[in-house]
């Protein structure tokens, strides 16, 4: 079995959010893993009628693993196997074979909420973070304003485990209270919203879910607690944010270049460019340095304004991605991105990746921010904690350009 270095690691991640990965039929999992369930998004075109797990670990226990999220392909060249009762990646095109673990379950795995499962209210993500979606809906769809690369609300509609689209503010407190009372790894919490009534109806929701969690969860020591929505129209919403629960907040801009951004996201152009911009920095005020994110989606920077997915350009997707990096640092905000993904909902279709570009994108981004002195030097990651973020590369990018930085040698890449 081969040994695995960080940036063999990255590089392995890399192919499995981008080229997907196939499961041995065959292969019976550990009875107590974490299964995958959709969040937000399926991540996948096809659909997969047994239960399988929602993320890997890439390495083995005590040497740094990174966690992947599956992203099922049954035309893939990696497949995940059991032999010699071990666990592995197989890359079928060099014949290689990489150790892997899985995520146990989460002790509230069995736990309820008014009859409910807790788990079609709150989702476990990576090892130590709870994320909930207090609203699947997005008013951006009823006007066919919805972000070209969304897929939330179709996603929701067929799959999501919830029968309504918003949850209750209440609801959502006292499923966080099981959660943490059951499971004590988790050590932080995500929310993420579509847009509901209005943005500042959206905000004000949010004011209330941060105010109850301080009453809910004053016994426990929950370190990031982040908010993902669009700016209120109102900033001074901001403020009162900021005094509640919450202590990151996260406005997505998706999308650097404003004539792009008005193809893409036209919803959010309805908004505002600069208004998103200035509510960025409006929230650096208050949430302060190193807590406040915007997110832009890898892979959809360099399309034509026909959104054709032929017209992706590993090198331009760079370039410009590269651009929103270091225009974001410049105003001390933190430039997290995604990478796209089609789960068959969208308007923009599928778009084949260069693992080969992912890879150097990520790696020069975590040297940008590591470089930048924005995240604080005793944190491992930019957000939440290094055994998190299974879906994206930024946290492993980020620990990647640390590490080397203070031992050069330690990683080869
Ligand atoms: S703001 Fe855009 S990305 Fe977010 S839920 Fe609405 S349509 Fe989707």
């Amino acid at each position: 079995m081969n040994s695995l270095s960080f940036a063999e690691k990255l590089w392995l991640k890399c192919r499995l959010l981008v080229e997907g990965c196939h499961l041995d039929p065959e292969m019976i999992f550990p009875s107590n893993i974490h299964h995958k369930k959709i969040h937000l998004y399926a991540h996948s075109q096809e659909k997969i009628s047994r239960v399988i797990p929602e993320d890997i670990l890439i390495g083995i226990e005590n040497d740094n693993p990174l966690i992947c999220r599956i992203r099922y392909c049954s035309q893939s060249n990696l497949l995940i196997k059991k032999e010699d009762n071990h666990y592995l990646l197989y890359d079928l095109t060099e014949q290689k074979k990489y150790p892997i673990t899985f995520v146990s379950l989460p002790q509230f795995a069995s736990c309820q909420i008014k009859g409910q499962p807790l788990h079609s209210i709150c989702s476990y993500l990576g090892l130590d973070l709870i994320g909930v979606i207090p609203s699947n809906y997005c008013f951006y769809f009823n006007h066919n304003q919805q972000c070209r690369f969304c897929e939330i609300l179709p996603n929701y509609k067929n799959q999501v485990e919830y029968p309504k689209a918003i949850k209750d503010s209440h609801l959502i407190c006292e499923a966080l209270h099981i959660a943490l009372q059951n499971e004590p790894k988790l050590q932080h919490i995500a929310i993420t919203t579509g847009n509901i009534k209005s943005y500042d109806y959206t905000f004000e929701y949010f004011i209330k879910i941060g105010q109850e969690l301080k009453n809910f969860l004053s016994p426990y020591v929950v370190k990031h607690v982040l908010a993902t929505l669009m700016p209120p129209d109102n900033f001074s919403l901001i403020d009162q944010l900021s005094q509640t629960y919450f202590n990151k907040v996260y406005f997505p801009v998706e999308v650097y270049e404003e004539a792009h951004f008005k193809v893409v996201c036209p919803g959010k152009a309805s908004y505002g460019y600069n208004k998103i911009l200035q509510g960025l920095d409006y929230a650096l005020q208050t949430f302060g340095l190193g807590h406040v994110y915007t997110n832009f989606v890898y892979g959809i920077q360099s399309l034509d304004s026909d959104l054709n997915p032929a017209s992706y350009c590993p090198k331009k997707e760079n370039e410009k991605a590269l651009q929103a990096v270091e225009g974001m640092l410049a105003r001390q905000i933190i430039p997290a991105f995604t990478l796209y993904h089609y789960s068959g909902y969208n308007k923009i279709g599928a778009i084949p990746l260069s693992v080969e570009d992912v890879y150097e994108f990520f790696k020069q981004w975590g040297e940008l921010v590591f470089a930048s002195g924005i995240v604080p030097l005793d944190e491992d990651a930019v957000l939440f904690s290094p055994l998190t973020l299974s879906n994206t590369l930024f946290n492993d990018a980020f620990l990647m350009a640390k590490t080397r930085s203070r031992c050069p040698l330690s990683i080869n890449s």
